[in-house]
């Protein structure tokens, strides 16, 4: 099974009621739920309780939704209501961002109307370099700022240096943004939330339930400090909607109808608890160190990144071979990994991310990459 079963029973019973989740006063069942599952996420991934939690259909959706708040927040600090002016002739927004953030943020920027980010340098694991981010900031001076880091790198693994650069960043007053897809998921585990030190002095955060937490898709989490930012970004007003002041959900994300999206997140955080949800994650990051210890083994190949968490990017001694050993991989049918790029040289890219999968099916695909790789040697 894909899909953690708590889950994916929760998700056709949400189907099953069809019920539009957008306002607390049409059905309360599923805001209270969403509430509930908000608080706990909130908590288990270390953020600020304060915070806003929409639930969106993915992390692309979700980068888009937090950063709206900024775009908006850090022009109407600069005196520009968005809102009401649009983009056009106000103070630029500057965005800066690693450069190796996922392909997304740069999407996200482009929907909101911010045009391409400034990029700056990333260390060998592709984290932002505190020093090349404490340059760019003070070399374009005093603006509207926006800063997005990154949990969780889709070759290394590796986090941001939270701690640094969220402070260099406030320093120059720029909003700070961490796209988590994946890898906040580490500040659930007692053995791995180090990787995350600091990250809870960012202003917003976006990760997955359709990734670690095997949520069906399409289920993203947009986080946000400053829930009334949000609010003034995705906040919907209609003399027809039952609405009262408190925030509603459809206040957080774009969708006015939705499904009841929070109930399987719900779901799956009830069934695992705190200990189970730590232990997904541990489970995954074994299995990731397992598959890197066996490649290490085999001739001819070398594991290119630290292996801190989920991630492994290996090596076949050339371009040509990884492709080949890719390709008949994929043939074969055992396994799914699949080829990328990383500083300039072809990898097999290796994302764990199932609840299900086993220590023997680490060690099947283990022996999956041997077979192929002993073919072309
Ligand atoms: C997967 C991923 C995204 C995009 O998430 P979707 O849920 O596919 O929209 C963004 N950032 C990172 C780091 C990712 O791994």
């Amino acid at each position: 099974m894909a899909q953690h079963p708590a889950a994916m029973a929760a998700d056709w019973l949400v189907s099953a009621w069809d019920q539009n989740a957008g306002l607390r006063t049409v059905t309360p069942a599923h805001s209270a739920v969403g509430d509930l599952a908000g608080a706990w996420l909130l908590d288990l991934l270390g953020l600020p309780g304060e915070s806003a939690v929409g639930f969106t259909t993915g992390a692309t959706m979700a980068n888009f939704t937090a950063l709206a708040a900024p775009r908006d927040d850090v022009l109407r600090r600069a005196g520009w209501d968005v809102a009401r002016h649009g983009l056009g002739g106000g103070p630029a927004v500057r965005v800066v961002v690693g450069a190796e953030r996922h392909d997304t943020v740069d999407v996200a920027l482009r929907y909101l109307g911010l045009g391409a980010p400034d990029v700056v340098a990333v260390d060998h694991q592709g984290r932002v370099r505190p020093d090349a981010l404490e340059e760019s900031l003070a070399e374009a001076g005093p603006g509207p700022a926006v800063v997005v880091l990154q949990a969780g790198n889709i070759h290394s693994g590796a986090s941001d240096p939270f701690e640094e650069t969220v402070e260099t960043a406030h320093r120059h007053g720029a909003w700070v943004h961490v796209d988590g897809a994946f890898g906040l998921w580490a500040a659930a585990s007692p053995a791995y939330r180090h990787l995350m030190r600091g990250h809870e002095g960012a202003d917003s955060w976006a990760t997955d339930a359709h990734k670690t937490l095997n949520v069906p898709y399409d289920s993203g989490l947009c986080v946000v400090r400053d829930a009334a930012a949000l609010q003034a970004a995705m906040g919907v007003q209609g003399a027809y909607l039952l609405r009262d002041e408190v925030c509603q959900p459809l206040d957080k994300v774009p969708e006015l109808s939705r499904r009841g999206r929070a109930v399987p997140v719900w779901a799956v955080v009830r069934c695992l608890g705190r200990d189970g949800v730590a232990e997904l994650v541990e489970r995954l990051c074994r299995h990731a160190t397992s598959l890197a210890d066996a490649l290490r083994t085999m001739p001819g190949v070398t594991v290119l990144n630290d292996v801190v968490f989920t991630q492994v990017c290996a090596t076949f001694g050339s371009d040509e071979r990884t492709d080949e050993v890719v390709g008949r991989l994929l043939a074969d049918g055992t396994t799914w990994m699949t080829g990328s790029t990383w500083h300039g040289q072809r990898v097999l890219r290796i994302s764990v991310s199932n609840w299900s999968t086993t220590d023997e099916d680490v060690e099947r695909s283990v022996e999956a990459v041997r077979r192929v790789a002993t073919e072309i040697a």
